[in-house]
Order: structure tokens, then sequence, then C-alpha cells
């Protein structure tokens, strides 16, 4: 099953969190705010599989549920 993520930015709170947990799917824009660097916050890009442990451990540890996950493309 395919998985896509992207962070809901107006949710983010900055925390830093979710750059601890998947450093190579979140990183933070010039506003500080999260977002996925698969293809820039668009959620269009399957997440690999090897990083999808991480993916869980940022999503669930995301205190104001600004990740999203699921299992199609995110539309933009
Ligand atoms: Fe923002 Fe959530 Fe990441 Fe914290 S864990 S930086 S609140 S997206």
């Amino acid at each position: 099953m395919a998985t896509y993520t992207k962070v809901l930015k107006e949710k983010c709170i900055s925390c830093g969190a979710c750059a601890v947990s998947a450093p190579d799917i979140f990183q933070y824009d010039d506003d500080g705010l999260a977002e996925s660097i698969l293809d820039s916050n668009k959620g269009q890009v399957e997440v690999n599989e090897d990083l999808l442990d991480d993916l869980e451990d940022a999503e669930f540890g995301c205190p104001t549920e600004a990740i999203v996950v699921q299992d199609t493309p995110f539309e933009n």
C-alpha cells in the first residue's frame, strides 16, 4: 500500500519533533514551520518503504496532529 504525507502548516507549532524522528522526510521552511521535503509538502510523492517507521514516529509524536498521512496522493 502506498503512503503519502504532508504537514498542515497552519497546525504546526515548530516544536522540532518531526525532523528528529524523520529527518529524511521533514525539515523546516524559512518560517520555521515543518514541511515534507519529499515534494515541497505537496504530499503527492510516495514515501519510501524504508522511511515508514520514521514517518509513524513523527506522525504520532506530533503534538498538534499537523502531520497527515493517507494512502492516496493529496490534492492541492
Ligand atoms: Fe510541527 Fe508537528 Fe513537526 Fe512539531 S512535530 S514541528 S508541531 S509538524
